[in-house]
């Protein structure tokens, strides 16, 4: 297992030196439970057969059933989901949801395919991997380059497996199809609400902070629109293909809009695009945008953005991970040096995963709830949980990623206490 994976795991080193935890832990969140990898056919439109190669990974259940997204995506690797799939058992844990941690993906270029390759390639995933999930077993959601339309029929596929509709198989699904209101936004406001804590714990006035925002997609164009709805100035906006930046500030809603009508928001903002041949904005390069002078960077791409290679260039006063890992370890430390606050992943986007869990209670119990309701109850547990780690990363004198990871991890030993280590074994009953 390679390079991400070790350094998803490192990071724990020192969480562990901080708490009183058996060996067992450590041994038992060393290892991922399942690692599923298949290889899936996929019928092209013009008739050629193509195998893709698609993985799941459970990697702790101790504190319920597992729970992940599904990426697809030409980077998806073993060793990616795997480091996704532990992030999750910590993220679970620190957002205190009956679960444990699972993610799955395939290796594959989304973009290029046509819808219905696309729908073939879903369902032929969820067939490849139907054994292993379920609502009280493992449940997927969305992540990179997969949506509601796709959580649709990924779910559909397992009710023709299992002969029965148990939409709590899947969440993130078309509000139509069992989905829950305030889903598609859920991680971008979950984010906003930490953010939100931060800034008023700082005593900082939003109205003066600007924002610089990597990745536009469901999570980065959601946090873009609702920060820029709350008085933060967006100044800069970036997706795979290029970046634009506005000193005065951008309109994310415009461009968010022009995403849904032209479905791809490089053929409206870059320079194949009609607006970015208009000027509207200045267009930037990905990495310039990563290295502006901000209040707060948010990264909504994908991992490993900040690295050793443009670590010391950053010049934004605080990172936002709304993605998973987009720091690495060591420059996690050189911004810890550098006097850069990072706002961690595991708190940061939490809130997808929150209202998947608010989702399938909604599908277990078939009583669906209004949107403010979903948003209320999500506000209360982001808050709830920021509050936890911000007190405890002053009280211990740590990184917000310590505490958090503290946090999470103390939940986790509890659950693995409790069902008896060494020391408990060890003992001698008579
Ligand atoms: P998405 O596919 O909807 O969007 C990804 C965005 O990133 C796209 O706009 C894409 O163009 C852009 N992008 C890709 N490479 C880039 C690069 N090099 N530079 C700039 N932009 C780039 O994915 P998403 O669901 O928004 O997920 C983004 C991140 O947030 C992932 O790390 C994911 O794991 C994490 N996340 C998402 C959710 C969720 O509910 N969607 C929940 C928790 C965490």
């Amino acid at each position: 297992m390679s390079n991400t994976f070790q350094d998803a795991k490192a990071r724990l080193a020192d969480v562990f030196s901080r708490i009183e935890a058996s060996d067992d832990v450590d041994e038992r969140l060393a290892h991922p439970k399942i690692m599923l990898e298949v290889n899936i056919p996929l019928r092209m439109d013009d008739g050629r057969l193509r195998v893709l190669r698609g993985y799941r990974v459970q990697y702790n259940d101790i504190r319920g059933p597992t729970k992940g997204g599904v990426r697809f995506h030409p980077q998806v690797s073993a060793d990616e989901v795997t480091s996704l799939a532990f992030w999750m058992t910590i993220k679970c844990a620190v957002a205190g949801l009956p679960y444990g941690g699972a993610k799955g993906g395939v290796a594959v270029d989304a973009k290029s395919l046509s819808r219905l390759e696309l729908e073939r390639l879903s369902r032929g995933y969820i067939r490849a991997i139907a054994d292993i999930i379920g609502p009280t077993r493992d449940i997927p959601a969305p992540d990179m380059y997969t949506n509601a339309t796709i959580m649709g029929w990924m779910a559909d596929e397992y009710y023709t497996i299992v002969r029965k509709n148990v939409p709590g198989v899947i969440t993130g699904k078309p509000v139509h199809l069992g989905g829950s209101l305030g889903r598609e936004a859920a991680t971008g406001q979950g984010a906003l609400f930490v953010l939100e804590r931060w800034v008023e714990r700082a005593g900082l006035d939003p109205n003066k902070m600007r924002i610089a925002v990597q990745g536009f997609g469901n999570a980065g164009a959601h946090f873009a629109c609702l920060a820029h709805q709350a008085g933060y100035h967006i100044v800069a906006i970036s997706d795979s293909r290029g970046a634009v930046y506005s000193d005065a500030g951008l309109d994310p809603e415009l461009l968010m809009a022009q995403k849904r009508t032209h479905r791809e928001i490089s053929q409206m903002l870059y320079c194949d695009s009609s607006v970015c041949e208009s000027n509207i904005y200045k267009v930037i390069t990905n990495q310039e945008l990563l290295e502006l002078d901000v209040d707060v960077l948010a990264l909504a791409a994908l991992e490993n953005q900040v690295t050793e290679e443009n670590v010391e260039r950053i010049q934004a006063s605080s990172l936002l991970e709304v993605a998973n890992g987009p720091v690495d370890s060591h420059s996690d430390t050189v911004l810890q040096q550098r006097g850069i606050t990072v706002l961690p992943d595991v708190l940061v986007n939490s809130g997808g995963v929150t209202v998947s869990y608010f989702e399938w209670l909604q599908n277990r119990s078939g009583l669906y709830w209004e949107e403010a309701e979903v948003t209320r109850r999500l506000k209360k547990t982001m808050e709830r949980e920021a509050d936890h780690i911000f007190e405890a990363a002053e009280d211990e004198g740590v990184s917000l990623r310590t505490a958090a990871y503290l946090h999470g991890v103390k939940r986790i030993v509890g659950a693995i206490r409790e069902q008896g280590t060494e020391e408990y074994f060890a003992q001698d009953p008579g």
